[in-house]
C-alpha cells in the first residue's frame, strides 16, 4: 500500500500545465487534492470529476494567489474537506518579459504576489497543522531562472529566487517535526504556456516551429529536449515518500543540463 494514500495535498494552479500533472500524479497515489487555478467553469469541473474517478477526495478552490484572504481560505477549505493539509505544492506562476526600463510597476508587482508571496501565505496557513501532524512535505515548483537568470525576466527570476530562500528557512522551522520544504527548478516544459509562445515567435523571427523550439526555446538546454510534465510531477512524488525525508532545503534541477553550464 502506498505511504501517501490517505493524506491530502493542495496544488496551486493546478488546472493547467505542470500543476495539473502534479495534481493527477499524487491523486494516481491515493491523495486527496485540492484544486486551484482559473480557468473554464466546466473544465475545471471535468478535471475534478476525473480525480474523483481515481478514487480520492477532490475539491476546488477558485483563490486568486494575488489575494492573502482568499489563500488562507483556500487552505481552511482544504483541511475541512480532508480533515488536514499534509503536502503543500506552490506551483501558480505567470511570467512577463521586458527589458527593466519598460516592466510596468503593476505587472512586477503582480508576479512577486503570484509567483512569491502566494507561496508564503500558503505555507504560512498550512505549516502548523502540519507540525501537529508531525509530517509535511512543501514541494514548490520554481524554476531554473530560481539559480540563473536571463534578460527581461526580473520580476519571474526575482520571484523564482526568492522561492529558493523562502523553501530553505522553512526547511530549518520544519526539520525536527517531519516537515521538509524543497525545490523543484525545471527547465522548459512543454505545458500550454509555453506552446502559445511559439507561433508568436515563429512570426517575429521569420523561423519555422522546429527553429523557435530548437534555437530559441531550448537554446540552453544542452539535451534539446522538453523536461515533461511527467518527469516533474514523478520527482514531486518522490520527494513525498520517506525516502526523502532527509531532502531538505534542497533546489534540485530537472533542466536537460541547462545549469550546469
Ligand atoms: P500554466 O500557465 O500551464 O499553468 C499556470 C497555472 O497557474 C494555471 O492553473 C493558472 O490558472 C494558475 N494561475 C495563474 N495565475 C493565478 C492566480 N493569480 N491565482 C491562482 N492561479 C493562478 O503554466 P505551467 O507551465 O504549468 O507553470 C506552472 C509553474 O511551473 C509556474 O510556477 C512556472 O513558473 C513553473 N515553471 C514552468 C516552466 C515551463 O517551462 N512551463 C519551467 C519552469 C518552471
Amino acid at each position: 500500500m502506498s505511504t501517501l494514500k490517505g493524506k491530502s495535498a493542495i496544488v496551486t494552479g493546478s488546472t493547467s500545465g505542470i500543476g495539473l500533472g502534479i495534481a493527477k500524479a499524487l491523486a494516481g497515489q491515493g491523495v486527496n487534492i485540492m484544486l486551484n487555478g482559473f480557468g473554464d467553469a466546466g473544465e475545471i469541473e471535468n478535471i475534478r470529476k476525473e480525480i474523483t474517478a481515481m478514487g480520492v477526495g477532490a475539491v476546488y478552490s477558485a483563490a486568486n494567489m494575488e489575494k492573502p484572504d482568499e489563500i488562507r481560505a483556500m487552505a481552511a477549505d482544504a483541511a475541512k474537506a480532508f480533515g488536514r493539509v499534509d503536502i503543500l505544492v506552490p506551483n501558480a506562476g505567470v511570467q512577463f518579459v521586458s527589458p527593466i526600463e519598460d516592466f510596468p510597476e503593476e505587472k512586477f508587482e503582480s508576479i512577486i504576489r503570484i509567483d512569491l508571496m502566494s507561496g508564503w501565505y500558503a505555507s504560512k496557513a498550512v505549516f502548523k497543522g502540519m507540525k501537529d501532524a508531525k509530517w509535511g512535505r512543501i514541494v514548490s515548483i520554481v524554476s531554473a531562472h530560481g539559480l540563473v537568470a536571463s534578460p527581461f525576466k526580473s520580476a519571474y527570476v526575482s520571484a523564482k529566487h526568492g522561492m529558493l530562500g523562502m523553501m530553505k528557512t522553512l526547511a530549518l522551522e520544519g526539520a525536527t517535526f517531519g516537515v521538509t520544504a524543497n525545490a523543484i527548478c525545471p527547465g522548459y516544459v512543454h505545458t500550454p504556456l509555453v506552446d502559445k509562445q511559439i507561433p508568436d515567435t515563429m512570426k517575429a523571427r521569420n523561423m519555422t516551429r522546429d527553429q523557435v523550439i530548437n534555437d530559441v526555446i531550448l537554446a540552453a538546454q544542452p539535451t534539446k529536449q522538453f523536461v515533461t510534465v511527467e518527469q516533474v510531477a514523478s520527482l514531486v512524488l518522490y520527494l513525498c515518500s520517506d525516502n526523502a525525508a532527509q531532502i531538505n532545503g534542497a533546489a534540485l534541477s530537472i533542466d536537460g543540463g541547462w545549469t550546469a553550464q
